[in-house]
């Protein structure tokens, strides 16, 4: 026996030694990046990422798993193709994403898609690369306005531009509790994906619960993006209130992965004000709607 040839002690260093080359080969695999650009609402947060879970493959996997949630919802006919819902969610995407360039540049040539799915959820995400989902519950459930719905789209566009999937994951693996590809094959394979069902996907991959700070940013970025595609930003507010009223039976699946803070409103409010003249720029600059 190997281990009877050592002292506890000399036991005791050797893992300690192990322990902290693990660490730094962990700390090794990450770098320090920033996303995005400040923008108007001054996101100047660096962020630790994984070079060895690159952007690229992130991309590739949400790419995938995406596809294959329209194909099956398509299947089982939950992909709603209501022509005029889909010209008005397609339309309030049209106009937030190509503001997307004041954050950075590269994701306006992201491979942009849009889709509707039937669900009795009120949901949406942006995976990672441009994949917006947004459920009718969302929009029947809440009722929501176009103003409303853009700040959904531009708060979950937020997260898809700094990257906060692949930053959480970063976290987890740094704390060596994560693999990332295994956990994203799993959801890609393993599950089987459906409207109903793809709340364990989405938490698991895309919508994995949000930082308090990652949340501040996509409010924040999701504000001016809203604001300079001509959508009132003080509409964040009254989403989140109708969000926080609905909770009375089942809370929202959004809810579930949006922590909603009581100084989020007040958040919003003074940030409204600060992006409030480029609303009222875009306005001059764009037909009435
Ligand atoms: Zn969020």
């Amino acid at each position: 026996m190997v281990r009877n040839l050592f002292s506890a002690k000399v036991r005791k260093a050797a893992a300690k030694l192990v322990l902290s080359m693990i660490g730094l080969a962990a700390l090794q695999g990450c770098e320090n990046v920033q996303t995005t650009q400040a923008g108007a609402v001054g996101i100047t947060r660096k962020q630790s990422m994984s070079v060895v879970v690159s952007r690229e493959q992130i991309d590739q996997q949400a790419a995938a798993a995406y596809s294959q949630l329209r194909q099956e919802a398509s299947q089982k006919r939950t992909l709603n193709t209501d022509p005029a819902l889909l010209a008005r969610v397609q339309g309030i995407a049209n106009r937030l994403i190509p503001q997307v360039k004041v954050y950075r540049p590269d994701a306006v040539h992201w491979k942009w898609e849009v889709n509707i799915f039937q669900s009795n959820e009120v949901n949406a995400f942006c995976m990672a690369g441009g994949k917006i989902a947004v459920y009718t519950g969302l929009i029947q459930q809440l009722k929501i306005t176009d103003d409303e719905l853009a700040a959904v789209m531009g708060h979950e566009i937020a997260h898809a531009l700094r990257e906060h999937v692949r930053e959480q994951q970063t976290r987890q693996q740094t704390a060596g509790l994560f693999t990332a590809g295994a956990v994203i094959g799993a959801a890609v394979l393993g599950y089987k994906i459906d409207p109903d069902v793809a709340n364990t996907t989405t938490q698991l991959v895309y919508s994995l619960p949000h930082s308090r700070e990652a949340e501040v940013e996509a409010d924040n970025i999701g504000l001016e993006l809203a604001a300079r595609a001509g959508y009132n930003p003080k509409a964040a507010m009254t989403l989140w209130q109708k969000m926080g009223a609905l909770s009375g039976g089942r809370p929202p699946v959004f809810l579930s992965t949006h922590p909603s803070p009581e100084s989020r409103a007040a958040d919003l409010a003074r940030m409204s004000q600060v992006v409030q003249p480029l609303y009222e720029a875009a306005l001059k600059n764009q037909p009435k709607r």
